[in-house]
């Protein structure tokens, strides 16, 4: 506890100044219950006369994005009606919740537009402290919630507000302010946005991002919005074809298969264990495979997760849902199907081949 400080302790919605006391820093600065008393918590023990500073680039960026606070709920409120039931400062980007439920990109627009405006006017911010008679008096968009010793803060003519917090001294010295996105929340619309510094970083981040593409693309940067589109309604497109073709060539290739297939039991047999193929084509071939009639598909992928894949033509009868429990304990899987295909996985790679001969083994047996 000091008898003075110019460390700001966290209220109102802005965050504590950080800094260094004596040769110690200070990690945090709380009012106690209401009291007055300010905590300074530091890393180290303090008595006597110490000297205090604060961490500017914080608290003038707090600074930017509160007084940015008072301007954007200002400016909701005058333009749009829109009252502001809360707000917070991030380390990030700040919100103001608003009490309306829809807000339109026109809107949007137009508020971004009356605070640059009211920025580049440079208005001067001023601090009155008045009592509660000396408050009913002024235009407050935000009520006192102490009824003595009342802090207002007036952006010159435009806006004025009960706030203890930090503001700059003219709006001019915020720059620039950027509402980012907004969203509805429960009966509210909570809007995110950016002052100052922070909104000048995220414009020259967005800028070398846009360019860099636009330099990738050999594009100008707006037209990348219809080159994204075009590319997507590609990709759509090829997308289908490939599955066109990657049927015909799965067609073929069955047909193949089932031309050089084993005979057994009057049934021809397609045994096939793949190392690259996904479990989705897989399993589209044995349908292809299965497609001719008197065929049996039995499919392995090898791997450290080895999967078995059976199918059978309709024309033949034959569970093969049951052949195919009575061989995935070999590969200690699980799985199941119907009586016309069925699947399963397993963790012993080293047995795969070995159960797919068991597979046919007892489908000879329920064909005899
Ligand atoms: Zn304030």
């Amino acid at each position: 506890m000091l008898d003075q400080t110019c460390f700001y302790a966290t209220a109102g919605g802005q965050p504590n100044d950080v800094g260094t006391l004596g040769e110690w820093r200070v990690l945090d600065v709380r009012e106690e219950d209401k009291t007055g008393i300010l905590i300074h918590t530091v890393d180290g023990p303090l008595t006597g006369e110490v000297s205090g500073e604060i961490d500017w680039d914080r608290r003038l960026d707090h600074m930017e994005q509160h007084t940015g606070q008072h301007l954007l709920s200002g400016a909701f409120e005058q333009l749009l009606d829109a009252e502001t039931v809360s707000w917070h400062l991030g380390s990030e980007s700040c919100t103001v919740d608003l009490g309306i439920e829809a807000l339109t990109t026109e809107q949007v627009a137009l508020i971004e537009f009356e605070c640059n405006r009211v920025i580049r006017a440079c208005l001067p911010v001023i601090t009155h402290r008045v009592d509660l008679a000396g408050a009913a008096a002024l235009p407050l968009r935000k009520p006192p919630t102490v009824r003595e010793h009342i802090r207002v803060v007036e952006i010159s003519g435009y806006d004025w507000s009960a706030c203890a917090g930090t503001h700059v001294r003219s709006t001019g010295e915020m720059g620039l302010l950027k509402i980012k996105s907004w969203e509805k929340n429960k009966k509210a619309t909570r809007v995110v946005f950016l002052v100052g510094r922070r909104a000048l970083n995220d414009y020259m981040r967005l800028d070398s991002t846009t360019r860099d593409l636009g330099r990738a693309l050999s594009i100008g940067v707006h037209d990348l919005p219809r080159y994204v589109e075009r590319s997507q309604e590609e990709t759509s497109g090829l997308r289908k074809q490939v599955k066109v073709l990657q049927e015909r060539i799965l067609e073929i290739e069955a047909g193949e298969l089932v031309a050089g297939a084993r005979r057994l039991a009057g049934a021809r047999i397609v045994r096939l264990v793949s190392g690259g193929r996904s479990l989705e084509e897989l399993k589209l071939l044995a349908a292809k495979v299965a497609g001719h009639p008197g065929t049996i598909a039995v499919f392995g992928t090898r791997g450290a997760m080895p999967q078995i894949v059976l199918q059978r033509s309709v024309d033949l009868r034959l569970d093969i849902g049951a052949v195919v429990k009575q061989v995935l304990p070999l590969i200690d899987g699980r799985g199941g199907g119907s009586p016309v295909q069925a699947q399963g996985g397993g963790s012993r790679p080293e047995a795969l081949e070995h159960a797919l001969d068991q597979a046919i083994h007892k489908i000879a047996e329920a064909l005899k």
